[in-house]
């Protein structure tokens, strides 16, 4: 049976003043698995997850998801579609409590803007039930009366994941999600991000090849702006050219 491809590049390339930094990367991302996107530092990793996340315009190559072409439309445009780029610090409102950043985020998800102040009690509770249950999800219940800036660097970004799933996104895009992280916060986001990627496609950068070994379904190691492999971890690693890229950079 073919394989459903949710994601995809082809001949996706970004030149700054003459240097592909991106150059020419065919990708795809199977419905329902982890991707890892690897590769030793200035690889492009970086680059490529912002043409996929609409926040750098490709010089040339086109970005399907789910069959459309999403090369020209605008990060929003592309949210509204369920392809959504998690950890971004700006999401969450540091001084409010972890309750009141999930349930602001749902009620912008249901509601936009308008809110019916006449249905106001029903709505907010119903509202209440579901970023409680988001709080659960996340491993956060007991931390929902604390203030964003009172958690720890891992449960924040923790938060962060549950402001992201309350937009209901079929797929996610991670940027470094373990960076920054001791080991405690690691071993924590690790089991969140395989809970949350059970019912959805996950597309993650990440450096920490353990974290990327234990959690990925599928790699893709980038090198100088190019594919360099592809193949699940047993596969890449053994990869003489990546063994050269990696000990080579
Ligand atoms: P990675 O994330 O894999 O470390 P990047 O995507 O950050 O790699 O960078 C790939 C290459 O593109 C690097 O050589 C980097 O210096 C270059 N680069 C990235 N962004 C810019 C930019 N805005 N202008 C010029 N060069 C850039």
């Amino acid at each position: 049976m073919a394989q459903d491809i949710i994601l995809s590049t082809t001949g996706l390339t970004k030149e700054f003043k003459g240097f592909r930094a991106v150059n020419g990367v065919t990708l795809e991302v199977v419905r329902g698995t982890i991707h890892a996107l690897i590769g030793p530092n200035g690889a492009g990793k970086t680059t490529c997850f912002n043409l996929l996340t609409k926040f750098l315009s490709p010089t040339a190559g086109a970005i399907h998801y789910k069959g459309r072409d999403i090369s020209r439309l605008q990060p929003a445009d592309v949210a509204r579609l369920g392809l959504v780029r998690s950890f971004q610090i700006s999401a969450v409102f540091p001084h409010l409590t972890v309750m009141e950043n999930v349930r602001i985020a749902l009620q912008r998800r249901k509601h936009g803007d308008s809110f019916d102040f006449w249905r106001a009690e029903k709505v907010l509770r119903r509202l209440d039930a579901e970023a409680l249950d988001l709080v659960d999800q996340v491993g956060l219940s007991a931390f929902s009366g604390h203030q964003a800036v009172e958690l720890s660097y891992g449960r924040k970004r923790a938060l962060e994941i549950a402001t992201t799933l309350a937009l209901d996104p079929e797929m996610l895009l991670l940027d470094e999600p373990m960076a920054g992280m001791g080991h405690e916060d690691v071993e924590r986001t690790a089991s969140l991000i395989r809970r949350v990627g059970k019912d959805r496609t996950i597309l993650m950068v990440e450096h920490n090849l353990s974290v990327v070994a234990s959690l990925s379904d599928r790699i893709t190691v980038l090198a100088r702006g190019q594919v360099l492999a592809e193949g699940d971890y047993a596969t890449v690693s053994k990869d003489p050219r990546v063994i050269e890229a990696y000990i080579g950079a």
